[in-house]
């Protein structure tokens, strides 16, 4: 039976950010420094309370604010950037399939997510927002038996209800050639909360292997909660994975890509991949020269256990996979 009472992590994403006076008050940012802010961005804000607590008071120096706050740096416009760096368009197998690599087929589920991140990759996709279901998508699924795993990504899956979930859950167990589910999801750092029993009943409920990959790219992200929170998930015999993006001002330290992977090796999550930061317009000023990804994994290989270490990857359109930063030769 469907409870009357809205679900809490509806009620909490209720308390999200989405104006930026509101946030310049609470994070008690000074006149000189509110004004570096963008007021109308493109791309909205919207910052769940939770992330919003974690920030340092009066500075723009933060890992978190750089993620989720616009900074009129946005305004700038970056040579070789664009607004589909990944040309997504070109794999659509229809409104919300993406396929682009052997076995694996990416469904792009809703257009929503718990917190908006400023270098979004998607940030402009042309989400499908008319049709509900996934009938379209089943229907694609079952015919081409060469599919063996879906990918729920978006926007982030876990923004839609248990009961839509439950039913592609369904209509996915009725095709034997799919043998696993991999979540794409950010949505626990934000609203830990999400990952309750009526969902993990759901993903124990589901005949094949499920998969959860998180997008997490600072320690501070990983609390308590949301630890919590994923170790329920593991417990599942869920693996649970974890991928960044490589971020100017945010993470790009030995310290903290150390200190992340440590963190996230201590809770049994693995390190999965690190990825380069997409060349998105309006995203210039998290960019990095194409060396550092390679000093920074050098470094954490020489102080993490293998499975600690993360691959340095980049999407480039057109190739049959991910490709791999090669991190072997250390004199280049
Ligand atoms: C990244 C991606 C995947 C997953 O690739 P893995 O290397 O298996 O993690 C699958 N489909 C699409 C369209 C992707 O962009
Ligand atoms: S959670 Fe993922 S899809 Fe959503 S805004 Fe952030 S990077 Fe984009």
């Amino acid at each position: 039976m469907e409870s009357l009472a809205a679900p809490l992590w509806r009620t909490v994403q209720r308390e999200n950010f989405t104006r930026i006076t509101p946030l310049v008050e609470f994070l008690e940012l000074s006149a000189p420094l509110a004004t570096k802010l963008l007021s109308t961005p493109r791309f909205p804000l919207n910052l769940p309370r939770r992330l919003a607590l974690k920030i340092a008071k009066n500075t723009l120096d933060d890992p978190i604010l750089r993620q989720f706050v616009p900074l009129e740096k946005e305004a700038l416009f970056t040579e070789g950037f664009s607004e589909e760096p990944l040309q997504d368009q070109a794999f659509r197998k229809t409104k919300k399939i993406l396929k682009k690599y052997h076995g694996r087929a990416l469904l792009v589920t809703t257009g929503a997510c718990a917190m908006n991140c400023r270098f979004c990759f998607r940030q402009n996709f042309p989400y499908e927002t008319e049709q509900q279901g996934f009938e379209e998508e089943i229907a694609y699924l079952s015919s081409d038996t060469s599919i063996s795993e879906v990918i729920l990504s978006g926007g982030d899956p876990l923004s839609l209800s248990d009961r839509v979930l439950a039913t592609l859950f369904s209509a996915l167990d009725l095709l034997p050639h799919i043998r696993r589910i991999r979540f794409h999801t950010r949505f626990p750092v934000g609203v830990p909360e999400r990952i309750d029993n009526p969902f993990l009943m759901l993903l124990a409920s589901s005949k094949k292997q499920i998969f959860f990959t998180i997008h997490c790219n600072h320690p501070i992200e990983l609390d308590e909660d949301v630890l919590g929170a994923l170790k329920q998930v593991q417990r599942l015999g869920i693996p649970v994975l974890n991928q960044s993006v490589l971020l100017k001002g945010v993470n790009d330290t030995p310290a903290t890509l150390l200190a992340l992977s440590e963190r996230l090796i201590d809770a049994g999550i693995i390190p999965y991949y690190l990825h380069e930061h997409d060349r998105v317009q309006h995203t210039g000023h998290f960019a990095l020269p194409a060396s550092h990804g390679k000093e920074l994994i050098a470094h954490l290989q020489k102080h993490l256990s293998g499975f600690g270490v993360p691959r340095l990857v980049r999407e480039e359109p057109g190739q049959l996979s991910k490709t791999f930063i090669s991190t072997s030769d250390r004199q280049s």
